[in-house]
């Protein structure tokens, strides 16, 4: 296996479990450490999976894979991943939100108990151990004009080499990774960013940053491409809007984004669980019952208060005006702000709790049942190398799990 992260050690172990008696695993990861992004994952807590354990509707959480995941969570799901923790004695919990995390609230139980399963395994981990190139083995037989591969022989940056009779590439979003996929055949979708924040250049708006507003609906326009809506949490940042929603937005918008250098057009209501004239309605009650208020103190709903005083100027209407003084124009005003409001993005910036690429090994190159390369015999994929990647909530680990676990199946066999 090369690459010591959640899908090459899960990798290992799903391969050792399968047949423990006929194999024999080796696993090499550059660093010095293994597993070091869940080490920091999900804020130091490791958002291990989500509760959502319906393939069909998991697939929708995966801008990239969600056709080709279906048959692969069909094998192994998030229920799966919890059933395998508990096994090894680790219990997770479930979060309001889906999320799901150690009941110890450490990402370290995770790498105790993976790092626990490739010992009890005897697993061989080799930290430091860069792989520079690998080369297929031709098995040369009797009759020669035949000759097929037997093998991989892999050669470390520290100039050691190394044979193996399979070979389980899961290298994560790193360059090194994707020289040695295509150096055996395989074609990239070009690597981007998924899940980043929108930078806004508004500093009434980026004032309020740390504001969460509960379920915004956002919509995102790319000249030229159809708009992408999402609805959730937003929270307002020092750069601009970040939060499910915004998060979910890049990530389907990755490649738009990118092509259009992250210049686009975002629209945004701010009370998705309200219609256009359900605000405007209860705009007239609050206009009719506290006609004596000031509207920039009396906010009928329920947005944070130094936000609703933003959303008032943005309206044009002073701080002192009260709702009596509401004129028709204005109403109209903040009814568009409320539900229609308009802001230009003007770049991204770094989701730091999660952050991913989309693109990497081409699907259709690749048998999702075993994650066995349809270009190289004897090589598989598993996790970010795969031009797979979900949006935040747990989904990225649980396809380094499944991946991992279907190709270590396959290894074993
Ligand atoms: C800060 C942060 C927080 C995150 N939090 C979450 C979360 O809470 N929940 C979630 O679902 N997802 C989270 N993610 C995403 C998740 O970490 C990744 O999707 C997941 O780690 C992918 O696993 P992987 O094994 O495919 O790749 P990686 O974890 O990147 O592992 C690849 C490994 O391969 C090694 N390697 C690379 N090249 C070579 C080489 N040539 N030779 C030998 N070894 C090599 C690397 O050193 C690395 O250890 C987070 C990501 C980040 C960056």
């Amino acid at each position: 296996m090369i690459g010591g992260g959640a899908a090459g050690l899960f990798g290992a172990i799903a391969c050792a479990q399968s047949n423990p008696d006929n194999v024999q695993v080796t696993v090499l990861e550059a660093g010095a450490n293994p597993l070091a992004k869940v080490k920091v994952s999900g804020g130091g807590r490791c958002n291990v999976t989500h509760a959502c354990f319906d393939p069909d509707e998991l697939v929708t959480h995966y801008p990239r894979g969600y056709r080709a995941l279906r048959g692969p969570f069909r094998q192994f799901q998030p229920q799966d991943t919890i059933a395998w923790f508990a096994q090894q004695g680790v219990t997770l919990k479930t979060e309001k939100d889906g999320r799901i995390f150690p009941v110890t609230d450490t990402s370290q139980t995770i790498i105790d108990c993976l790092l626990d399963a490739v010992t009890r395994h005897q697993i061989k981990l080799y930290t430091r151990s860069s792989v520079e190139s690998v080369q297929p083995v031709p098995a040369v037989l009797d009759d020669a004009s035949t000759a097929t591969q037997s093998g991989f022989g892999v050669q470390l940056k520290s100039g050691q080499r190394m044979q193996c009779d399979r070979l389980l590439i899961a290298t994560g979003g790193h360059p090194s990774g994707y020289r040695l996929v295509q150096s055996l055949g395989h074609t990239l979708e070009p690597p981007i960013p998924s899940l980043f924040t929108f930078n806004i250049a508004d500093d009434d708006l980026t004032a309020l940053a740390g504001v969460t507003i509960g379920t915004v609906r956002a919509q995102l326009d790319v000249p030229g491409a159809k708009p992408l809506q999402q609805q959730g949490p937003l929270l307002i940042t020092h750069w601009g809007m970040s939060g499910p929603v915004i998060l979910k937005l890049s990530a389907w918008g990755a490649r738009l984004l990118h092509d259009c250098h992250y210049q686009a057009k975002l629209r945004v209501h701010w009370l998705a669980t309200l219609t256009q004239d359900e605000v405007r309605q209860t705009l007239l009650t609050a206009k009719n019952t506290w006609c004596r208020k000031a509207i920039a103190t009396a906010c009928p709903v329920g947005l944070p208060r130094r936000f609703w005083r933003y959303i008032i100027r943005r309206s044009n209407i002073t701080d002192h005006m009260r709702w009596a003084d509401l004129s028709k124009p204005l109403l109209h005003q903040l009814v568009q702000t409320l539900t229609q409001d308009k802001y230009i993005i003007s770049g991204k910036g770094v989701f730091k709790e999660e952050f991913v690429k989309c693109g990497g090994v081409r699907l259709k190159d690749v048998n999702l049942n075993t994650m066995a390369s349809r270009r190289c015999p004897g090589l598989f994929f598993a996790g970010e190398i795969l031009d797979i990647d979900g949006v935040t909530g747990g989904f990225n680990f649980q396809n380094a799990w499944t991946t991992g676990w279907l190709a270590g199946q396959a290894l074993g066999h």
